[in-house]
């Protein structure tokens, strides 16, 4: 599925959507350049999971994260060598844990996560203020809710 929106809000809009239908142990991946809109999307997904704290990328942290209605691991890898650290960190754990999980730069750990993900990927669109987000269902579970969360991105694009 394809989505376009023509501002950060609408970005967020489309997340917060999404945000509100996800469950404990799901795992998104964000996908895209710099500026391309990952952390606005991530600070959509906080706001649909009830989460009031400002979310702002966790570039000194790796791995932020902050109680909502389901706790919130809010990761930033940005660059290569840091993906060594995320596992010292304990990434398995994480992704295995009771929470979602957010993964700006989601390429690099792709191969780490579970079968079942999300993978939202964010390029520009025509105008500056545009983008066009792009959803892959990885595994049963997310294939399984596809209509589902489909249904929910058109509704948060319509807010
Ligand atoms: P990333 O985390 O991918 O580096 P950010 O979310 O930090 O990107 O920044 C996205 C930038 O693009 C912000 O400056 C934001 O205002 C701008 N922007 C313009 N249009 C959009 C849009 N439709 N969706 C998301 N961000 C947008
Ligand atoms: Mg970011």
């Amino acid at each position: 599925m394809t989505i376009r929106t023509d501002s950060p809000d609408a970005t967020r809009a489309v997340a917060a959507a999404l945000g509100e239908l996800l469950v404990a142990g799901d795992v998104i991946l964000l996908v895209g350049d710099l500026g391309a809109g990952k952390t606005a999307f991530a600070q959509g997904l906080a706001l649909g999971l009830g989460i009031d704290e400002p979310v702002t990328s966790p570039t000194f942290t790796i791995v932020q994260e902050y109680a909502g209605r389901l706790p919130l691991a809010h990761v930033d890898v940005y660059r290569l060598d840091r993906v060594q650290d995320l596992y010292d960190l304990g990434f398995d754990e994480l992704v295995d844990g009771n929470g979602v999980t957010v993964v700006e730069w989601g390429d690099l750990v792709e191969q780490s996560v579970p079968a079942d993900h999300l993978v939202v990927r964010i390029d520009p669109g025509p105008a500056d203020s545009e983008r066009v987000l792009d959803l892959s269902y990885n595994g049963p579970s997310w294939r399984a809710r596809k209509n589902a969360v489909e249904a929910a991105l058109r509704d948060g694009v319509a807010r």
